[in-house]
């Protein structure tokens, strides 16, 4: 018999990595994961990378974790994760200053506030909320679950269950085949709502144009179920008590370990090989990192079919979409819809929406496609020190831009190393077109561009959600069919992350499905299930 190092070893410690790890672990298993940087997190990370200053490195938003329940599983907050309510979750600010729209968990209120701008448009949210909210809440399960084509059609039948009073099936599936911009103008007459919901559902990577992506407007209807959330003291303060709950179980972390092989013999997997020459063996890995990097990469296409290997490169990354400029500040954002003098204030909150309209958004994307940094990105402020003073030296602020789009390859023989400045001067610009205190009011700053992201998250081609999100790269084709449920064809060799099922964010729902994909095929000869939420 095969005596292993580990029953299983994890690639990578981005949020979904630990996510496995730690259910793994919980089941009884001697688990390691294997990072590459010198920190846990990936892509949900914060470091101090302005001095005094706690900047997050990936995402800052928490949104879709709140409806797993891995944060309870894990037993987060034992391990010091303090969630901090985003309320408003979002701030629209009018760009003639002339009023604004705040997005609140409570309804009733959001409804109020859109009043201001058009009691039409509050009507027609109403109407959306009672349309989509249900008929997401009964898609959802799909995302705690493996993809199974008969899942999502059952879902989609259950969901359309409970509209049916609203609308026809015909009418349910032509919407979620239609463009979120299509649906937007459909639904609401003022350009302030039209703008506001195009730039959220942008997030995800689609244009405001493309056929099947529907359903990132109509997702916005669970937003006012746990709204948006921030961990005290920064982003990454969610993988940190990850990996705190993981090794209280028993498992293991060992950090500036790159993997350079998956070690297999004959199909089977049975370890890896780090960059250092380090060999760690185990019946079972799971690898976070990029599908293309862990499956031509780590594993190689001479352990693929031809076949498989070409499906695989031909994977749609995409060439980036959005960056970063992470500042520290003076002073808080004194926007010219909803003055506050540059102190905390609600429009502080949560995501500061900075976008004129849709056609703008449309704009930002057009450069994009001909290979240019959007001339007028559409941006996202954050200012978390607001509501969170840790993060933060006394008195001064931290402003996070996230604007889109922004390729990885540039047109014209351009470089990110000749444009970085130039691009962050023109997102900084965008701020100042709304709130003109924040001019001079910069201390430092720290830009991210897609070529950063790659290099420092090893996010291919700085896509931050792995792969496009896209309905032909969605489900159960997510990355491709023939890897959707997990496994791979190497025996004990197991994917998850954002390259997977349900994709990108911070929502740990792919870390779930692969432990419990895991954990499945172990349990009718080792019965190692424990204390874990099963499939059924
Ligand atoms: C700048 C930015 C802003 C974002 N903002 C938001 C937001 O506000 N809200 C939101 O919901 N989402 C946001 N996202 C997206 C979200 O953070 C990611 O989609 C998600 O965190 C991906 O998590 P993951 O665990 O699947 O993968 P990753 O976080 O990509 O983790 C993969 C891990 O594998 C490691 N790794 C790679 N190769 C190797 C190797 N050879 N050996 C060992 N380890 C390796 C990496 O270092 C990394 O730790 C943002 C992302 C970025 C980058």
């Amino acid at each position: 018999m095969t005596i292993y190092d580990y029953d299983a070893i994890v690639v990578g410690s981005g949020h979904n990595g630990l996510t496995t790890a730690g259910y793994l672990a919980r089941a009884g298993l001697r688990v390691l994961v294997l990072e590459r940087r010198p920190i846990v997190g990936g892509a949900v990370c914060t470091e101090e990378v302005i001095p005094g200053y706690k900047i997050d490195v990936g995402s800052s938003a928490h949104i879709m974790i709140h409806l797993t329940p891995v944060v309870k599983e894990l037993e987060l907050e034992k391990h010091g994760l303090e969630y901090i309510d985003m309320d408003p979750y979002a701030f629209y600010p009018l760009p003639d200053g002339s009023g604004s729209i705040s997005f609140e968990r409570n309804v009733d209120r959001t409804l109020d506030s859109i009043a201001s701008v058009s009691p039409k448009d509050a009507e027609a949210y109403r109407k959306f909320m009672a349309y989509w909210g249900p008929l997401n809440e009964a898609i959802f399960d799909v995302f705690l679950n493996p993809p199974s084509v008969m899942g999502l059609v059952g879902k989609m039948a259950v969901a359309q269950s409970k509209v049916r009073h609203i609308t026809s099936t015909l009418e349910t599936v032509r919407r979620l085949f239609s463009s979120y911009g299509q649906l937007i103008t459909e639904t609401f007459e003022s350009e302030a709502m039209r703008a506001a919901l195009t730039w959220l559902a942008a997030q995800s990577g689609p244009p405001p144009d493309e056929i099947g992506a529907g359903d990132f407007f109509g997702w916005h209807s669970m937003m006012h179920t746990s709204g948006a959330k921030h961990p005290k003291g920064g982003s990454g303060m969610l993988t940190q008590a990850m990996s705190r709950s993981f090794t209280a179980s028993g498992g293991t972390v060992v950090l500036d370990a790159a993997v350079k092989r998956i070690l297999i013999k004959g199909n089977r997997v049975e370890g890896v090989e780090t960059v250092d020459g380090m060999r760690y063996t185990a019946p079972i890995v799971v690898s976070n990192a990029h599908i293309q990097t862990t499956m031509l990469g780590m594993v190689g296409s001479e352990h693929l079919s031809t076949e498989l290997a070409h499906k695989i490169r031909n994977i749609r990354v995409g060439n980036g979409f959005g960056m970063t400029v992470r500042c520290a500040a003076d002073e808080l954002p004194d926007y010219i819809a909803a003055p506050s003098g540059g102190k905390a204030h609600p429009s502080h909150h949560g995501l500061q929406l900075l976008s004129p309209s849709m056609d703008y958004v449309r704009r930002a994307y057009a450069d994009y496609s001909l290979g240019l940094p959007s001339k007028d990105p559409a941006v996202i402020a954050m200012t978390f020190s607001a509501i969170d003073p840790v993060v933060a030296p006394p008195g001064k602020h931290s402003v996070f831009l996230w604007a889109q789009y922004f390729p990885y390859t540039m047109a014209n023989g351009m470089e990110w190393v000749n444009e970085r400045e130039r691009v962050a001067d023109s997102i900084l610009e965008v701020l100042y077109r709304y709130a003109p205190n924040m001019r001079g009011k910069i201390i430092d700053r720290y830009i991210q561009t897609p070529l950063d992201l790659e290099n420092l998250h090893g996010l291919v081609k700085g896509n931050v959600m792995h792969v496009e999100m896209s309905l032909d790269q969605m489900f159960f084709y997510r990355p491709i069919a023939e890897l959707a449920d997990y496994r791979t064809p190497i025996r004990g060799l197991y994917m998850t992350g954002a390259s997977m099922h349900p994709g990108g964010g911070v929502f740990a729902a792919s870390g779930l499905n692969t432990a419990r994909t895991v954990l499945s095929d172990l349990r009718p000869s080792q019965r190692l299930w424990r204390g874990v939420t099963g499939r059924g």
